[in-house]
């Protein structure tokens, strides 16, 4: 029986004249994704991209699972597909249901007639394949209140398709529709959610990740790139750039005010994030900030750090409580990776009373006490880059 991964559109149905731009881009993606799956063809028709296995060596569960992964798709779901009769779809029940659903207690039919050619009507349809069913599999009963399984035919287009477990897909916008964002990644549990949730609204996501050897170790720095593989099965590749603060850190603790260290050092973060993002075409900054989170997320810490880029800074989780940030990261992937215990550049040298209500003239004083410029040229000359996918790190430039 051939069978085809159908994903259907999320947001994309509502867009007019650009929708076959957005269709375009899925596809695209679609064909890249499948290059680690097997031999697919791609194509897009009434609203659905359908993913087609070309010979038995095709993994379609890696490739379901990968398609439930991108963003632009709200519902995926393995179909089986016959011709546009009544006798193929019985053939079809016959041969395809009976051992899927086998054990399955009750279940309904829904129609959907897409080709309005077809010569019977959706609720005709459901009551002669509801009958094919009831008299193919074992044991089962119809209850349209409350299935088990609902048993979906589509007459669309170029076909019959049966199927019975779409999945809820990543929904959002193809990656790509929406420009291009410099993620600001830690270590922790709320940036890499902050990336995803942007890459999920259309944007490409490059990330710079702040390291400060030997305060932090290289396992700190692998776990961070481990976070942006987990993140990569949303986004497909990221660019990582990692940059050094260590004597940026060191001059501020020498010379400044120890309340002052974490919002001086973010201002530092800020700016030199906002170089890097014109450097690599990115158009907006994202963090993982999170209001009152900690002493550098209140809203007059935001304004200091705000104050000092021009860019966009988009903040997703600015509004979620951690435990919904957690549920959003369990979701994921990424909450296992972020919990192991490493330390980050925003962890050393923290001082005991970080200031929440920063006052601006005593940060323009402190600030005055280090050469912003070249502790910025210094920090960037140390910049390199990692490029990450799902398959893994390939360091490119030192
Ligand atoms: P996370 O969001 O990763 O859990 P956090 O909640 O511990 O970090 P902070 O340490 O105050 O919060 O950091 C706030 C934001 O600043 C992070 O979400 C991230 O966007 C950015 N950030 C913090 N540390 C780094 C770093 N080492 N490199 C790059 N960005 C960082
Ligand atoms: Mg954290």
């Amino acid at each position: 029986m051939k069978e085809v991964i159908l994903c259907k559109y999320g947001e994309l149905v509502l867009k007019g004249a650009n929708k076959s731009r957005f269709e375009a881009m899925l596809v695209r993606r679609c064909r890249q994704r499948a290059e680690r799956f097997g031999n697919f063809t791609v194509s897009a028709r009434q609203s659905t991209v359908y993913v087609e296995p070309m010979d038995e060596l095709c993994d379609m569960d890696g490739m379901l699972e990968s398609m439930c992964r991108m963003p632009g798709f709200n519902r995926v779901s393995v179909a089986a597909v016959c011709d546009k009769s009544m006798e193929s779809l019985r053939e079809c029940v016959r041969e395809y249901l009976p051992h899927r659903m086998a054990g399955v207690k009750t279940f309904k039919v829904e129609a959907k007639r897409a080709d309005k050619a077809f010569p019977l009507k959706s609720p005709e349809i459901c009551a002669e394949v509801g009958a094919y069913i009831l008299e193919s599999v074992r044991g089962i009963r119809v209850n349209v209140q409350n299935p088990e399984r609902v048993v979906r035919v589509e007459i669309r287009e170029n076909g019959a398709y049966i199927h019975f477990d779409q999945l809820i897909g990543a929904g959002g916008m193809p990656i790509g529709s929406s420009g291009r964002a410099l993620l600001m990644l830690s270590g922790g549990i709320d940036s890499p959610v902050a990336g995803y949730m942007m890459a999920k609204r259309g944007m490409t996501v490059d990330a710079l990740h702040f390291e400060s050897f030997p305060y932090t170790s290289e396992r700190a720095k692998e776990k961070v790139l481990t976070l942006a593989k987990e993140v990569t099965e949303y986004t497909d590749c990221m660019y990582v750039h990692i940059l050094s603060l260590t004597h940026i850190q060191e001059e501020i603790k020498n010379k400044c005010d120890e309340d002052y260290f974490t919002l001086l050092l973010r201002r530092f973060m800020y700016v030199l994030a906002e170089r890097m993002a014109k450097k690599c075409h990115c158009e907006a900054l994202i963090t993982g900030e999170s209001l009152g989170q900690v002493a550098s997320q209140t809203l007059e810490a935001i304004s200091v750090t705000d104050a000092m880029v021009q860019m966009p800074v988009f903040r997703p989780c600015i509004g979620l409580d951690k435990e919904e940030i957690v549920q959003i990261s369990r979701r994921i992937g990424t909450f296992e990776t972020s919990i192991l215990p490493y330390e980050d550049c925003c962890t050393v040298f923290t001082p005991r009373h970080p200031r929440t209500r920063p006052d601006a003239a005593k940060v323009a004083a402190e600030a005055a006490k280090l050469d912003f410029d070249a502790l910025c040229d210094e920090a960037f000359a140390t910049m390199y880059t990692v490029k990450v996918t799902p398959d893994g790190f390939t360091t490119f430039e030192k």
